[in-house]
């Protein structure tokens, strides 16, 4: 029998290549999505399959969860439903609180009742993934060794609060109730199908708009950077292959600060579509800093490296070249979800 993946937050950017890859591997999957501003069914509408079923629903509603997870009955569940960027989560906590903590709440309450009344077989061939953030470790400095899985947890952002609080539920309901999960802590994704919110295709909208580039304080923050097909794989590896109650830590092993990357794709543009008037990196703003905003993020991989064999294949700038051929061929959608005068974020989330 095939086996059914059941897909939260599939219509948003890591979750839609998620559902590519399982569809593309031959499994059921199932995704239930609340459609909001960062989602994208367009992401999905190249995918013909009858193995690809989506449902409309809200991860806070235990009915929606009772329907789509009796109707899939789903060997692996993959939680990728959140509000994810940090900028809004300091203008209004309120969504982030409700989805990233209540609704992981409600989806562990409804696998568990589910869980519980399967067979014996059955049980040892289910997983909840939950798809968390290296955020949660809070922030290092230059020379501070990168994030293992046995780092503390020091979230700094009501949204990486939100997150580690969506940790601890799944981690307890592994404990107390033996549901068999595992935690994936990533670092920054790009590629394709990102809101244009986040930094990368934010950048390439002003570019585009020839807009002054906002970057936060003096762009030294570093960030770690991984190809979202390449933190997929790893999410899908980790779903059949990881043990238990194991948490990993996914990354691409490519730092660099937020400035550098910027000036980076500048440079790429260049080549692409060379400006009028000088180069794109005259563009490049320096606004006021975020609030508690993390001054770096490193991660260490060994552990997946070690236990299941997996390592980031694409390097950053490799899959940064190819992010931008995408959105340039994909201009009309960046365009229409990009909203560039509202607050602007220039890390991850
Ligand atoms: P995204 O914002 O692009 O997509 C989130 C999706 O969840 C959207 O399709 C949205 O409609 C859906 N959603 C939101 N609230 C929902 C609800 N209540 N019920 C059902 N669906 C709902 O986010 P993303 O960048 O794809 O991130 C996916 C996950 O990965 C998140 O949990 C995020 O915390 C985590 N993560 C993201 C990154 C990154 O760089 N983007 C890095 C590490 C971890």
């Amino acid at each position: 029998m095939t086996d059914v993946f059941l897909v939260t937050g599939g219509s948003g950017f890591i979750g839609s290549e998620a559902v590519r890859q399982l569809i593309s591997l031959g499994y059921k999957v199932f995704n239930i999505d609340k459609l909001t501003y960062a989602s994208s069914q367009e992401s999905l509408s190249d995918l013909k399959s009858p193995n690809y079923n989506f449902f409309q629903g809200d991860i806070c509603n235990k009915d929606d969860l009772f329907n789509v997870i009796n109707l899939s009955k789903p060997n692996y569940v993959l939680n990728f439903a959140a509000e994810s960027h940090v900028d809004r989560s300091i203008d209004n906590p309120d969504d982030f609180i409700k989805t990233n903590i209540l609704g992981t709440y409600c989806l562990l309450e409804s696998c568990l009742d589910y869980w519980s009344g399967i067979s014996k077989n059955a049980k040892q061939n289910f997983k909840f993934v939950h798809v968390s953030t290296d955020e949660v470790y809070g922030s290092l400095k230059i020379g501070d060794s990168p994030f293992s899985e046995s780092s503390s947890y020091l979230p700094n952002s009501p949204y990486s609060a939100s997150k580690a609080s969506s940790d601890m539920l799944v981690r307890s309901w592994n404990r107390t109730y033996g549901l068999p999960i595992n935690i994936t802590h990533s670092s920054n994704n790009y590629g394709p199908w990102q809101y244009p919110e986040k930094l990368i295709p934010l950048v390439l909208t002003r570019i585009i708009n020839e807009r002054s580039i906002p970057v936060y304080g003096d762009g030294k923050n570093i960030r770690d950077w991984v190809h979202v097909s390449d933190n997929v794989d790893a999410i899908i590896n980790v779903a059949l292959n990881g043990k238990s109650g194991e948490v990993f830590n996914i990354g691409g092993e490519s730092e660099v600060n937020n400035i550098d990357l910027v000036k980076n794709i500048c440079m790429i543009m260049d080549k692409r579509l060379a400006r009028k008037n000088g180069n794109y990196s005259d563009l490049i703003e320096l606004v006021q800093d975020r609030p508690g905003h993390d001054f770096r993020y490193a991660i260490n991989i060994s552990k997946i490296k070690n236990h299941l064999s997996w390592e980031p294949k694409i390097n950053l700038q490799t899959g940064l070249e190819q992010s931008i051929d995408w959105m340039l061929k994909n201009e009309k959608w960046i365009t229409k979800n990009s909203n560039t005068d509202q607050r602007l974020g220039l890390t991850k989330n």
